[in-house]
């Protein structure tokens, strides 16, 4: 099992959830859009109306659908989740719809796996809160309207890239989460050592989060088996020797690359300096093209370990230098 592995559809499970903030004050990081969507909460229970739809983007992990809990939360009001894959036909989205009650708010992570049939029954719904039915097909074919409760749309998506733009238009508020700092990850698994009633001292939390890739899910996972750790040799709390030994036993290197992410940069630095395409890259790794674009890749980029040029992925000259090799830049100038 890869430990920053990310499942597609992130079912919760209990560890998550037990650990899952339930405010905006447990809420660490990702400042801007707690301040906005504050405002936006108040403003809407001021007017004693439902909130606009909000669209997340951002990599697996980042905490899109914590988001979206603590705003059921604070406008109290019922959350249904659901994930795009799961609805097929449009009886499915029908059916959801017309469960809805007033002011409740729909969470659809993966929203950009909907197919095109599917969000063509959205946009009415989004809009106007009216679902249109059509009923046969040909000259006889008819269409009944049915009014819906008001509700907000939450959306989640992995790639902002892939979402089309008659639906990205129908949400109010668009938001993009950042990878966590070092610090604000150590926080995260500090609160979360304290809630599991194993204390992790704070060079050891530090060094977790320094190997975590940005990401709050792959720090907690960390912690859950360096915990183990921890317990099969009876230490009363998680001291940094105990987290070196379990990040090393678990294969997540001294920059938290794990074996996968090792291998998708050696592929880089042995092409040196020839661009490699997605899927070249994902037959050479076996991996699918999606893991690659959502999970390996995003924080490769927003690290400069990797660029993305229109003819295929490069490394930079910073990987080169973290696996002491000459960038060919230096070798031909031709680069
Ligand atoms: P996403 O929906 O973006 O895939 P989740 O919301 O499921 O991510 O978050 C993954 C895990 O990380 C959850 O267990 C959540 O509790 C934790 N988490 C995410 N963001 C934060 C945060 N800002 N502060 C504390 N914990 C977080």
């Amino acid at each position: 099992e890869r430990i920053v592995e990310i499942e597609k559809i992130s079912f919760e499970n209990e560890y998550e959830k037990s650990l899952r903030p339930s405010s905006f004050e447990d809420y660490i990081g990702q400042e801007k859009i707690k301040k906005n969507l504050q405002v936006f909460i108040q403003a809407a229970q001021k007017r004693s109306e439902c909130l606009d739809h909000i669209l997340f983007f951002g990599p697996p992990g980042l905490g899109k659908t914590t988001l979206a809990h603590i705003i059921s939360n604070e406008m109290r009001a019922n959350m249904k989740i659901t994930a795009a894959p799961m609805i097929e036909k449009s009886g499915d989205l029908a059916a959801i719809l017309t469960n809805l009650q007033e002011g409740d708010i729909l969470f659809i992570d993966e929203i950009h796996r909907l197919s095109p049939a599917i969000e063509e029954i959205l946009y009415p719904a989004m809009e106007d809160f009216r679902l249109d039915i059509i009923i046969g097909s040909g000259p006889a074919a008819q269409t009944i309207k049915i009014d819906l409760p008001h509700f907000t749309l939450i959306g989640a998506t992995t790639r902002a890239g892939m979402i089309s733009s008659p639906l990205r238009d129908r949400f109010g508020m668009h938001f993009r989460l950042q990878f966590y700092t070092k610090d604000e990850l150590s926080i995260i698994i500090t609160k979360a050592s304290h809630k599991l009633e194993k204390i992790c001292q704070q060079n050891a939390a530090s060094e977790m989060a320094r190997r975590s890739r940005g990401t709050p899910r792959i720090a907690l996972r960390l912690l859950k088996r360096i915990r183990d750790y921890a317990d099969v040799v009876d230490e009363e709390s998680i001291s940094i020797e105990r987290a070196q030994y379990g990040l090393n036993e678990l294969g997540v290197n001294d920059l938290g690359f794990d074996e996968l992410d090792i291998k998708y940069l050696e592929l880089l630095l042995q092409s040196k300096g020839r661009p490699l395409g997605l899927s070249t890259m994902a037959a050479a790794l076996s991996e699918d093209e999606g893991t690659i674009e959502d999970v390996i890749e995003p924080y490769l980029l927003a690290n400069s370990y990797i660029e993305r040029t229109a003819r295929g992925r490069v490394a930079t000259p910073k990987t080169y230098e973290l696996f002491r090799l000459t960038p060919p830049i230096l070798q031909n100038g031709l680069f």
